[in-house]
């Protein structure tokens, strides 16, 4: 059923500029996205500065197949780790440890080339939205259906490969919102703002106009992940079609961070200030609209 409801679907080799939420020109202009990928030494700095010893070691035996290593007393330290892990990945599997660390997912199974990708579209959610620690397992598959690139369960596809960087990137940010979405898009506030019934029908109440493109129109749950991705890549997009949908995804996904200037990049969301317990609280005073208490921390559980 995951599959079914919440791949990403080409319908056609050239599709219409309106079937997703973000063209290519839209993506390449996105603000507060990292230019690059940095070098493997900037990166093995600030894994070695900014992670636990106990982060290290658990992306140690998670990522290193063969057997896991726990070091005690003296031995126990973040420079052994860190030595470990460049040891066992080198500079080409930096983004692996980087991903996963970081991140909390599992790309073991991607080729250089795609954990670039990786590495740009988590870099472009703000800080607090992802879930460390996890080690979710991302797939990397033939194929799974016909013109399918990517689904909720997080497989990607060779046709995920071959589409470019922007599109790519796209594409895990519409699946990091199914990802999310457990508890958020099937709330009555989702539902009444998009007009989706609770049952799939063929005649929603939709409110069409509200939709930022024609994949948005097919359930509640494509319009929140083309939503999801039309806020973070091309966010005036949704802003005019709705500022309702705008401002309910700006606060339960993104923590109040905007990306529609540039001035906004300096700007954190307020996960990175607040701690998860008073989280809640703090959404609740600064959202005019029902707040869904928890709706990341439920998320989070499945991540
Ligand atoms: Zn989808």
């Amino acid at each position: 059923m995951w599959s079914f409801l919440f791949s990403l679907v080409v319908l056609s080799a050239n599709p219409d500029p309106g079937w997703f939420s973000a063209r290519e020109s839209d993506i390449e202009d996105a603000k507060c996205l990292p230019a690059r990928v940095p070098e493997a030494t900037e990166l093995w700095t600030e894994i070695a500065t900014n992670f636990s010893v106990d982060e290290l070691e658990a992306t140690f035996n998670d990522l290193h197949t063969e057997f896991p290593v726990q070091l005690k007393g003296e031995q126990r330290k973040k420079e052994i780790y860190v030595q470990l892990l460049q040891d066992y990945l080198g500079n080409e599997g930096v983004l692996l440890a980087f991903i996963h660390i970081e991140f909390g997912f599992n790309a073991v199974q991607f080729s250089r080339i795609e954990q670039e990708s990786l590495y740009l579209a988590f870099s472009a959610m703000p800080k607090g939205f992802h879930s460390p620690k996890k080690n979710m397992k991302l797939k990397r598959v033939e194929m799974i259906d016909q013109g399918v690139l990517a689904n909720a369960t997080l497989s990607f596809s060779n046709l995920w490969l071959m589409q470019n960087g922007a599109k790519r990137i796209y594409t895990v940010i519409h699946e990091l919102a199914h990802l999310f979405d457990f508890d958020a898009s099937d709330s009555e506030n989702w539902r009444n703002i998009s007009g989706f019934p609770r049952i799939i029908s063929k005649n929603p109440q939709l409110k069409e106009s509200t939709l930022v493109s024609k994949y948005a129109a097919r359930n509640q749950w494509e319009d929140f992940a083309e939503s999801v991705s039309a806020y973070r890549l091309n966010p005036w997009r949704l802003l005019l079609a709705s500022q309702e949908k705008y401002d309910w995804i700006r606060w339960q996904v993104f923590g109040g961070k905007q990306y529609l200037r540039m001035a906004d990049c300096d700007v954190e969301s307020i996960f990175s200030e607040v701690s998860d317990e008073l989280r809640d609280e703090k959404i609740r005073e600064l959202v005019p609209y029902p707040y869904i208490a928890g709706a990341l921390k439920v998320a989070k559980m499945f991540y």
